[in-house]
Parts: C-alpha cells; structure tokens; sequence
C-alpha cells in the first residue's frame, strides 16, 4: 500500500513521514512544482498531471490519500465529497467545517467558547470581524468598531457572517486523534502570521489575513492542559452528533484574550500546514513517543498500526 498526497501545503511533512514508516509514496505533481519536489528527493514517486483535480479521474486502488488544505483550494469540497477518493480522516467532518451554520453548531455542542454572531447588523453590540462567505484565507473581510461602520462597508449583495472581533493572541493548537490507541493526543501549536493583520505598521482598516507562514509557540503549560481537554471535548461533540470518530490530525483555531479566556472562532479536520514547523517533532510528540515525531510520519504510524489491527478502514472515508 502507497501513501500519497498532492504537491502543496504539507506534501513534504506528509511524505517524508510516510517513508520514514517505511510506505511507498506517491506525489501527485503539477510540471512547475516538479523540480522544486524533485529537490527534496521526491522525484521518483511524481505522478505528473496538469492539474490537481484530475486525481478524482486517477485510479489509485492501493494508494491511501492524505487531505490537507490544498484538496479543498484547488478541488473544492463538494467535489471531494461526492468522489470516492480514499482519504484517511472523515470526509463527514469536512462537510462540517464547509458550511458555517454546522461549524457553528459543533463547536457549540462540544462546549467550546465561540465570539458572538450577530445575525444583523442592528445586533452589533461589539467591534467586529465581517466575514465573507467562502471566502479563501479572509480575503474580502473587513473589521468594524460599531454597527454604523459595519453597516457602511457592507454591499448590499454580499453575503456575510458578523462575529464579534476577539482581541487577544491567535493561537492553533493541533491534536492527534488515534483510533489504534482510543486516545487524543495534543501535537503542537503554532501561530499564524498573517499579512497584513500582523504587520506592524497599518495604515488601512481593512488589513488582509492571508497567511504568510508560521511560527512555532509552546504553551503555558497549565493553558495546555486546558486545550487537551478542548480537543478532548471537540471529538466527543462530533461524536455526539453524527455517531463518528474523528481519525487522524485536527486543529482548533483560537484566540486568547486578556482574561485568558480562549475563543474557537474555526477548525479544521485535517493537517494543518502549522505542523511544518514541528519537523521532526515537536515537544509534546517527543514526549509521547521517545523518538522524534512529525505529523506526517504519526499519521503514517497510525495507518501501520491500524493496518496491523485490521482496522484501516475505519479511518478512511
Ligand atoms: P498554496 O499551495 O501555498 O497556494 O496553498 C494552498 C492552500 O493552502 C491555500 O488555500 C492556502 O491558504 C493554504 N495554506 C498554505 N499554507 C498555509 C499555512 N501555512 N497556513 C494556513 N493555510 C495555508
Ligand atoms: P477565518 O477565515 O475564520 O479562519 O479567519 C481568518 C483570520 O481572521 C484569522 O486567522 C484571524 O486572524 C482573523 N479572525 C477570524 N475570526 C476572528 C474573530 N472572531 N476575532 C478576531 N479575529 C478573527
């Protein structure tokens, strides 16, 4: 069996660690990102093609796929979830995080702190973060001091999500959820730059928060131990709902404010490219495990174990 994944975001994390478990690998490459994989040592698991969705219409029987953030950029999530591509992790969960009123009742039902959401802007009682729908690393959002400015940067056409803006540090923190061992491991956090949210010098208000990369962070460690229970408790709401486990990586997207109360404003049912940094480890991995440790290659642990258990398809969909 082969572990293969799309050249982007965490291909490297993803297949580096799959051959450090000892899998056959398979990059699936556009031509102008070739050299740069070949680069790395990849150049013999390139399956070329023009464009990334054409893996839906690749035969790939014995090849296990690791989603990351890029399936859904460049294939989109209703068509990854209407196609029989064999992903570890629940496709389910990302039908939750796609549609903004399932993410919202998720997090509310695993006890998690979420900002405020105004349904209108005549609720507004806070500064807030207006937030495009389907927007793509929050391009299009804007912020706004009352419900007058909110009002005035609105298009009237446009659809829009108003959560009340959190002032405080961005925190993502990634868990591990393992089927072989029952149990949710808390992986690493990391902080997201952002430009131009993060830049220093501003001189609009309507800043961009498209990702530039990130920044490893080690918690405090009794506001650790308090997102260990968070993951613990968001596994726990989806299993509520819908009856499933959440195998493999995950990640909550927080802010900290400063009374040290932790907000969950997003999620993602995946790896996250945060968890580059963390190789080979991270602290909480080492620790875990004894020996070094990156996401790529847990999840790649994981499928040996599973494989070894006969339990794989448990974390395919
Ligand atoms: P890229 O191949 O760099 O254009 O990224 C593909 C998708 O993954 C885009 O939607 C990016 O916003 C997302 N992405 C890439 N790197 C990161 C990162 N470090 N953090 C969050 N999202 C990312
Ligand atoms: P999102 O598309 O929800 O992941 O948001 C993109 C970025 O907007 C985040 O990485 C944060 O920097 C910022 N952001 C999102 N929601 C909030 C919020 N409720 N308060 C403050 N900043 C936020």
């Amino acid at each position: 069996m082969k572990i293969g994944t799309i050249a982007s975001h965490s291909a490297l994390n993803i297949l580096s660690g799959a051959r450090a478990e000892g899998f056959d690998v398979v990059l699936y490459c556009t031509p102008d990102r070739r050299k740069f994989y070949s680069a790395f040592g990849l150049a013999d698991a390139i399956v070329e093609v023009h464009s990334f969705d054409e893996i839906l219409d690749t035969s790939m029987e014995d090849t296990v796929l690791i989603p990351h953030g890029s399936f859904v950029a460049y294939i989109g999530a209703d068509r990854i979830l209407a196609s029989d591509l064999r992903l570890f992790g629940n496709k389910e969960l990302l039908r939750w995080e796609e549609n903004r009123a399932l993410k919202d009742r998720l997090m509310r039902e695993a006890g998690l702190r979420v900002p405020r959401e105004y349904a209108s802007v005549k609720d507004i009682q806070t500064p807030v973060i207006v937030k495009t729908y389907g927007a793509a690393g929050g391009q299009g959002y804007f912020i706004a001091k009352n419900a007058e400015e909110a009002q005035e940067k609105m298009r009237p056409d446009q659809l829009y999500s108003i959560q009340q803006y959190v002032v405080g540090t961005k925190v993502f923190v990634t868990y591990f959820r393992s089927l072989a061992h029952d149990r949710t491991e808390v992986f690493g956090a990391d902080i997201r730059y952002e430009t131009d949210a993060d830049a220093n010098l501003r001189f609009d208000d309507t800043p961009s928060f498209i990702v530039v990369g990130n920044l490893p962070l080690v918690l405090r460690e009794s506001v650790l131990a308090k997102y260990y229970q968070m993951g613990e408790d968001f596994v726990r709401g989806f299993q509520r709902l819908t009856g499933q486990d959440i195998p493999g990586p995950f990640c909550l997207e927080t802010i900290i404010d400063r009374q040290q109360q932790i907000y969950t404003f997003e999620f993602s049912g995946r790896i996250v490219a945060g968890t580059n940094i963390w190789i080979p480890t991270s602290p909480y991995s080492y620790l875990q495990f004894g020996e070094q440790m990156w996401m790529g290659r847990r999840i790649a642990r994981e499928i040996r174990e599973l494989m070894e258990q006969g339990r794989l398809e448990e974390a395919l969909t």
